[in-house]
């Protein structure tokens, strides 16, 4: 069996290329490299099993014949996404639309990596599937937003139209090892900071919330889902919630940092509140998350221990 993951060299892609992997499949993963890096998948470079091609899924790209088409290709983080919108924009259209006639030509299984921010600014809380969401179309956040809601769309419409067996999972905020230091997110931002000994930087009054989910429980019920014959969305993510302003207190927690908070404007149309209702994974996929918010930071800790180190190292040689 042959899996194709777009966007193999980011974070979420590198891990699901392992799980992959691990589950005996031969994985190809295609990556531009615009927010993703060759260290995620470095350890791969040895197996007989793994390839990377560099390449563009906006462009035509061939892979020869695969069985599964995981489509994860998009930057991710509201820093990423603004600095690239017109990228962000093609690749959950264009790319999208790639990845599909892929799946559609080889009669491969679709998978596409959705996301809570199809719910926009939620009016519903928690968010349950069924919710249409409450997106800015022409804000600053849109370009990752309609894309993906976009996406949704297309995914839906080559089930209906051509027949491809489609699965589509809302991710919820996930964290660990190989996010980028600099992408922007919360917790690698606050993990930079509490480890460098600078301020950690709340946004607006940090009462805002999210709910985090530790990678590996987002690899087990992405493969769950992908195994399933759910064609609707369904999210993935941990139903804990916690302010930024608990967030930032649990990494000082686990870091032992004596770095201070510092609150700065919170960005437009930031959602102020966000949580997964997980029902449907829970009875469809018997799936839960197990790792709860400390034990994960404890986690990534050790990826961002040297990680942080290595960003000032190079910083400090430009
Ligand atoms: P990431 O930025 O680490 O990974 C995205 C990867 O896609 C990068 O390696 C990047 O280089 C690649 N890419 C971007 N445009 C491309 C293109 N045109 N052609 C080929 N490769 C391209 O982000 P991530 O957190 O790993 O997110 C992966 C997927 O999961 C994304 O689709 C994202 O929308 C979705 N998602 C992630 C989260 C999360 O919390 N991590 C939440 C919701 C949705
Ligand atoms: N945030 C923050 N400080 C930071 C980075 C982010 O307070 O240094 C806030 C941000 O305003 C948002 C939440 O943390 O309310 C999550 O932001 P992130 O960029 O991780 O992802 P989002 O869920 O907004 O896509």
């Amino acid at each position: 069996m042959r899996a194709l993951v777009t966007g193999g060299a980011g974070f979420l892609g590198s891990h699901l290329c392992d799980a992959l992997l691990g589950d005996g499949y031969h994985v190809i993963a295609v990556d531009n490299l615009l927010t993703g890096r060759h260290d995620n998948i470095a350890h791969l470079a040895s197996d007989p099993r793994f390839e990377f091609l560099e390449a563009d899924v906006c462009a035509s790209f061939d892979c020869g014949s695969v069985d599964y088409v995981y489509h994860f290709a998009s930057p991710a983080s509201p820093v990423d996404y603004m600095i690239h919108g017109v990228e962000t924009l093609q690749v959950g259209s264009i790319g999208t639309f790639n990845a599909l006639e892929c799946a559609r030509r080889h009669r491969a299984k679709f998978f596409l990596a959705s996301t809570s921010e199809c719910y926009g600014d939620p009016a519903v809380h928690p968010q349950k599937e069924t919710y249409w969401g409450n997106v800015n179309p022409i804000g600053p956040r849109s370009v990752y937003d309609e894309a993906k809601r976009f996406s949704e769309a297309a995914t839906m419409a080559y089930l209906r139209y051509h027949k491809v067996d489609t699965h589509i999972v809302r991710i919820f905020n996930t964290y660990g090892p190989r996010m980028q230091v600099n992408d922007g997110r919360v917790i690698p931002n606050f993990m930079k900071q509490a480890l460098s000994g600078e301020d950690l930087t709340v946004f607006g009054d940090g009462k805002q919330t999210r709910s985090f989910c530790y990678v590996a429980d987002e690899i087990d019920g992405i493969l769950r889902l992908a195994r399933s014959d759910e064609h609707d969305p369904t999210n993935i993510g941990n139903p804990v919630e916690f302010t930024m302003l608990e967030c930032a207190e649990k990494v000082l927690e686990i870091t032992g940092s004596k770095s201070k908070i510092r609150f700065e404007p919170l960005p437009q149309d930031d959602p102020k509140q966000r949580r997964p209702d997980i029902t449907k994974a829970r009875k469809l996929l018997g799936w839960e998350p197990k790792v709860d918010l400390l034990t994960g930071l404890r986690l990534s800790l050790d990826y961002f221990i040297p990680a942080v180190a290595k960003n000032a190292a190079v910083a400090r040689a430009r």
